[in-house]
């Protein structure tokens, strides 16, 4: 089995090709995250009417829920290019130099995982996103000496699955922050549903709703899951997705019934059958199923407590009775299925 079906993280080129095709281009045509959007309207519409460009925009959230996505819709409502990065990609102080010299007023500069920038790195970010300069040494030893560049006003739109991480400097340097929550199933059902018409895929109600529930809150899974039942559709049935020909790809492919894969699985039944439910540490459970802690921090964990499978304690996890229900399994409170 692709254990990776239900990630929320890329899984390869022919996906992001894929997504490329089916993103929305404006506000209006992204669904759901109604708060964020609202924010943003008037963000960009003040903006624009003073001529201006955007505040510094940070995005944070699990992985597959819209950022890139976001900052595209950004760029396009302010009518301006965007150009895209990721921390790791920028290794030297003249790797961002480069980029930041070849922006256009007004641009977006786009940085993907930006937790991962180094210090040095961010250093160079601070005059950059507050005065619009660059500060670079030129030369080396008791010859050095700095030069300050200016840049033209740019908007940095920075995406991270964990702010957390995020040196307060940094953060404070953002004038709009925005945390991207996980989607309800009606919104993930018009995903579905809009991602089917562009693909000329025949879909129902139904067929889209079920997708919708196992896809986590998600929409890069709901999509992902979606070319998946339509594969199936066509080769097991007339071409329509269906819920009944949803749920039998959807089982087939081991995501039960509330999204979860066998990794959610097995982590929750170990915390319930050789830890009696928790608390239990996360490095035990990692050790437990033999999956890095930061895995389950950023791709397992998020999920489960959202749907309140799993709390958080100060002495670590606890499997909750939603959790026992779901598996069949009875607790000490007698609590079953
Ligand atoms: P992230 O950057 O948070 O990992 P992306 O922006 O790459 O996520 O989104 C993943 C996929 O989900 C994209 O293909 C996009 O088309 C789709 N998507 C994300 N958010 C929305 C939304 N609000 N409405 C419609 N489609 C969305």
């Amino acid at each position: 089995m692709d254990e990776r079906i239900v990630s929320g993280e890329n899984v390869d080129q022919e996906e992001v090709f894929f997504e490329t095709s089916i993103r929305p281009q404006l506000l209006s045509e992204y669904i759901g995250q109604e708060k964020v959007k609202h924010n943003l309207q008037i963000f960009i519409e003040a903006a624009k009417m003073r001529e201006e460009s955007l505040d510094h925009v940070l995005l944070y959230g699990p992985p597959g829920l819209g950022k890139t996505t976001l900052a595209m819709v950004i760029a396009n409502e302010m009518g301006t290019n965007i150009r895209t990065t990721s921390g790791p990609a920028i290794e030297r102080p003249g790797d961002l130099a480069t980029i930041l010299t070849a922006l256009e007023p007004g641009d977006v500069l786009f940085i993907d995982e930006i937790h991962r920038l180094s210090k040095a790195i961010e250093e160079i970010l601070y005059p950059a996103m507050e005065d619009y300069c660059l500060d670079i040494v030129i030369g080396a030893g008791p010859t050095a000496r700095s030069v300050r560049l200016d840049l033209p006003p740019f908007t940095l739109i920075g995406a991270t699955t964990r702010a957390g991480q995020l040196s307060a400097p940094l953060r404070d340097r953002f004038g709009v922050v925005d945390h991207l929550e996980f989607y309800q199933e009606r919104e993930l059902q018009e995903i579905v549903t809009r991602t089917a018409g562009i693909l000329t895929t025949e879909i129902d109600e139904l067929g889209a709703l079920e997708i919708a529930r196992r896809s986590r809150g998600t929409p890069r899974i709901a999509n992902r899951l979606l070319k998946r039942v339509r594969d199936f559709a066509q080769v097991k049935g007339n071409g329509l997705v269906s819920q009944e020909i949803a749920e039998e790809a959807l089982t087939l492919l081991r995501v039960d019934p509330r999204g979860l894969d066998t990794i959610d699985q097995k982590l929750v039944k170990t915390i319930i059958q050789s830890f009696r439910g928790g608390p239990v540490g996360l490095d035990t459970i990692a050790a437990s199923i033999g999956e890095e802690r930061e895995t389950i921090e950023d791709m397992h964990e998020p999920y489960l407590l959202q749907i309140g499978f799993l709390q958080r304690t100060p002495r670590g996890r606890l499997a909750t009775d939603i959790a026992y229900n779901h598996f069949g399994i009875l607790n000490e409170k007698g609590v079953h299925k």
